[in-house]
């Protein structure tokens, strides 16, 4: 006879938010329940790193480790497949398995944690597939951004990294471009090179949040002291060949005095190298199955809890969260790997909770703190705020350190989160 206490707990995704969950499932209901994760992808990748690995600096080897074995030996169950079709009413995950055939997987209690996707389409000319510029957002993405980074130092030009309309993950833009530059200085290039960060933001250091105390003085001065342009409001019609066309954007030149920007609407700029990153939007799965927003991410109770389902959850980047500021060429909010965490065991703990009929407990997103490193080559900024989803005067502490040490700690840290990811050791800070 079937257990009825015993519950089928599935989790799309195996990376910040989906193994976080499992852990802690695991962790708090030991053998009560069965804990299935599914991911597309056979490996977990630390994304934090892939901004080294277009300079060599780390292979995917270093930066993941395989995910069938890590998750038998904590007795969670993985299944090497893509969710194609998710049906509430009938509690079922139709996936496509890696190995070949579609099957049907029941669940009492599913969490979505399938992270983004990135929206390449959504500008002609944009990406490597098919487009004019590189990207860093995958492990596929980091290895081709590296291949186009050894030819672009045998004939250097300039260079153009950043994010466009609608776009999140600013501070990884952030990473990459200092991290170029320090890498142009290293092989003794950087003098050949012009180097223009693009942004949708309105101000540096805005970030998607809009900013923290002290952050745009800092980045400005950040891209002042390594000689990096910056245009801000950017909104990038197409790319073609060695060219970015602008519907419109303001360029600050770092080596201008009087600080007053370019207009460069309707404009262009060149690079032999480009690294940009798209808007995000949900994973094809969730937006099939009509269990997103417009864009395709899961608008959650304060719970994670899917407003009309309640038996599914979500967490990390899948998860819809609302802007703190208005930004006026259209900035989404940054959902990093300890973000995703957080909502991942306040997911898993209600999951438990609703299963044993014990209250839940709320974590809005305007509750949740954030701790960053941003990484700036031998350098960089440690930042830490108490609520990263409210505006900024709404915070009662926001931190800036800028300074080597944040370089150090990001290569401690990404050592650490590796082996805590490897061993399950989600309890630990
Ligand atoms: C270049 C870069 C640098 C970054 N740097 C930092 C940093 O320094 N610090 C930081 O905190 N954050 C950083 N971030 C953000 C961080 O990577 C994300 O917050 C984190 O990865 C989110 O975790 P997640 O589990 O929600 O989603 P993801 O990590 O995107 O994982 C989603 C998982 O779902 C799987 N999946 C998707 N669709 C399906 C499907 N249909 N079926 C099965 N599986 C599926 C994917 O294969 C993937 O494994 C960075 C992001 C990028 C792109």
């Amino acid at each position: 006879m079937p257990d009825s206490k015993r519950k089928s707990i599935l989790i799309l995704g195996g990376s910040f938010a989906g193994l976080t969950a499992a852990y802690e499932l695991k962790r708090l209901a030991g053998e009560a329940h069965e804990i299935t994760v599914v991911d597309k992808n056979e490996h977990f990748v630390f994304i934090p790193s892939l901004i080294w690995v277009p300079f060599g600096w780390r292979t995917i080897e270093q930066i993941s480790f395989p995910l069938a074995p890590t998750l038998a030996a904590q007795g969670v169950r993985f299944l090497h497949a893509t969710a194609r079709w998710i049906d509430p009413a009938r509690q079922t995950v139709t996936i496509s398995q890696a190995n070949g055939g579609e099957r049907e997987l029941f669940y009492d209690y599913l969490l979505v944690a399938t992270g983004p996707h990135a929206d390449f389409a959504m500008v002609e000319g944009l990406g490597p597939d098919g487009g004019y510029t590189v990207s860093i957002c995958t492990a596929p993405h980091a290895i081709e951004a590296g291949r186009a980074w050894r030819e672009f130092l045998r004939e250097p030009g300039p260079v153009i990294v950043g994010a466009t309309q609608e776009a999140a993950c600013y501070g990884a833009a952030y990473e990459f471009v200092f991290n170029l530059e320090y890498a142009l200085r290293k092989v003794g290039l950087r003098d050949r090179v012009p180097i223009t960060y693009l942004t949708s933001e309105p101000f540096a250091g805005h970030f998607g949040i809009g900013g923290m105390k002290w952050a745009r003085e800092m980045t400005e001065w950040f891209f002042r002291h390594t000689g990096i342009d910056w245009v801000l409001d950017a909104v990038v019609e197409k790319v073609s060949p060695g060219m970015v066309h602008l519907r419109q954007g303001r360029l600050h030149r770092a080596a201008a005095k009087n600080g007053r920007p370019e207009d460069l609407s309707g404009g262009s700029l060149p690079f032999r190298y480009a690294m940009i990153i798209p808007r995000f939007l949900g994973v094809p799965v969730v937006r099939d199955s009509g269990l997103g927003n417009a864009r395709g991410f899961v608008v959650v109770d304060d719970y994670f809890r899917h407003l009309q389902h309640r038996n599914i959850y979500a967490a990390g980047v899948s998860v819809a969260v609302a802007p703190p500021e208005p930004c006026p060429s259209g900035c989404s909010v940054p959902k990093t790997g300890y973000i995703s965490e957080v909502m991942a065991k306040y997911a898993a703990r209600n999951i438990l909770a609703d299963i044993d009929g014990r209250p839940l407990v709320p974590k809005p997103a305007t509750e949740i703190d954030a701790k960053c490193l941003m990484d700036a080559g031998n350098q960089g900024i440690i930042m830490l705020t108490d609520r990263i989803y409210v505006p900024s005067r709404h915070r009662k502490t926001e931190l800036l350190i800028p300074g080597p040490w944040a370089h150090w700690a990001k290569v401690a840290f990404e050592k650490y989160a590796l082996w805590k990811m490897r061993t399950g050791r989600v309890a630990w800070p």
